[in-house]
């Protein structure tokens, strides 16, 4: 890959690397690629370009856990290119690949589809996942050990549950033998919310949808130790039940969107289809307890599920629009403002959630700043005022809710294997 063998100097930023316990000013040097030395003054071979980063944030790269690239088979929503382009200028030095793909990934031949495209046209690292069942069609396994070979970090069937309990067990009983994680959606029956919040006209999965899905698969983890990672979980009591199940020693994860951690179902009425997405919006209280569950370590990362769509598409009728919004043009300042600079959470902590815990959940190689790591990097300047354009988005996708939102706090360079992939053009 183009990027894998840089070298660089990160001069005078604050350092934050949750892994190692640090946040101080230090200097980085990334050699050939990987993480060299973390110190004070440090110097660098002659001719190493050097990256000023006196007032802002130096954090590993973050990785995005959940990410739509359309590619292959839906290349007019999105592309590996635009998609990664779309990562690198968000922040996001790594996104996990979602695999609704035609084909979709359900042998290795299909998987190689991916990580040749991303090796040839990607910006970012791209981690595929591999399906759980051939076609995504819930009936019979894909060949798992054939595709954690070919390269999968985990295994989902994305927005097709597994209804098939005795299936997914045994999915989950094979993963566990690779050691992998299995990140179902647990969007079950099309249902809608209740109450005076609710939107009319969008049938989601309701709450009681979702949650019975995840009760049903923590009790399938008991029975297997299988690792849970639980995609977008979004309601109070999912987040009580993995916190519960947590707390009972199994190996369940899970992340929340930005999304879900921003808005309520109100959404629907002012955005329409651009605030349509499975599972859908659901109440201030979810909201909360989202919030909580990011905060005490019952939800591992903060993920986007980035799932981009022609204009086209969204401006369908709201019940026939595709469900879905891009997120990874505004996950991190969305991230910064709403939750940071809200007092929600901490800033190692956001840092935590976007680059360690991600890597740790589907053992990729960075998250990290130690020597030999990736030299993988995303800087922040936290003080930095925008307004969110979807008409300057990489993505293909302009499907957001967020357009004209004033945000505070920004990803002004994302480095990759010590090459500077996007650095925000008002930065120098
Ligand atoms: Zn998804």
């Amino acid at each position: 890959m183009p990027w894998s063998t840089d070298s660089l100097l990160i001069r005078g930023g604050r350092v934050i690397d949750p892994a190692n316990d640090v946040d101080d000013l230090l200097d980085l040097l990334i050699d050939k690629g990987t993480v060299a030395t973390l110190g004070r003054n440090l110097g660098a071979p002659a001719g190493t370009p050097v990256y000023e980063a006196a007032g802002l944030i130096v954090a590993p790269g973050f990785i995005d856990a959940h990410v739509h690239l359309r590619e292959p088979g839906f290349e007019a929503k999105e592309t590996i290119a635009t998609g990664t382009a779309a990562a690198a200028s968000g922040g996001i030095c790594a996104v996990v690949a979602m695999p609704n793909t035609v084909p979709p990934p359900d042998c290795a031949a299909h998987l190689r589809m991916v990580t040749t495209r991303a090796a040839a046209t990607g910006t970012v690292r791209v981690y595929p996942l591999g399906c759980i069942t051939r076609g995504r069609e819930g009936r019979r396994l894909a060949p798992l050990d054939k595709l954690a070979r070919a390269g999968a970090v985990g295994f989902s069937d994305d927005g097709d549950p597994v209804t098939d309990p005795d299936l997914m067990q045994a999915a989950l009983a094979q993963a566990r033998t690779l050691g992998l994680p299995l990140s179902p959606h647990e969007e079950l029956t099309p249902g809608r919310n209740a109450g005076p919040e609710a939107a009319p006209a969008f049938h989601g999965a309701s709450p009681e949808a979702e949650e019975g899905m995840i009760a049903r698969d923590l009790e399938l983890v008991r029975l297997t130790g299988g690792h849970l990672h639980v995609a977008h979980v979004s309601t109070a009591r999912g987040v009580a039940l993995i916190r519960r199940a947590r707390e009972a020693g199994l190996p369940v994860t899970c992340e929340a969107t930005p999304h879900h951690l921003t808005l309520t179902q109100e959404a629907l009425t002012r955005h329409g289809s651009n605030a349509k997405m499975n599972p859908p919006l659901r109440t201030s209280r979810d909201v909360e307890a989202l919030c909580q569950g990011l905060r005490d370590g019952s939800i591992d990362v903060i993920a986007t599920d980035h799932a981009p769509h022609t204009e086209a598409e969204k401006a369908l009728p709201l019940d026939q629009a595709p469900c879905g919004i891009v997120g990874l043009e505004t996950a991190v300042g969305l991230t910064l403002t709403h939750l940071v600079h809200a007092g929600a959470l901490d800033l190692k902590t956001a840092v935590d959630r976007w680059s360690r815990q991600p890597a740790r959940i589907f053992g990729l190689p960075g998250g990290r700043l130690n020597p030999g790591s990736p030299g993988d990097v995303t800087v922040l300047d936290l003080e930095r005022e925008w307004t969110v354009d979807p008409e300057r988005f990489r993505s293909k996708g302009r499907n957001t809710p967020f357009g004209g939102w004033p945000l505070r706090g920004k990803a002004v360079a994302t480095i990759v294997g010590g090459c500077i992939v996007f650095q925000d053009s008002t930065n120098g």
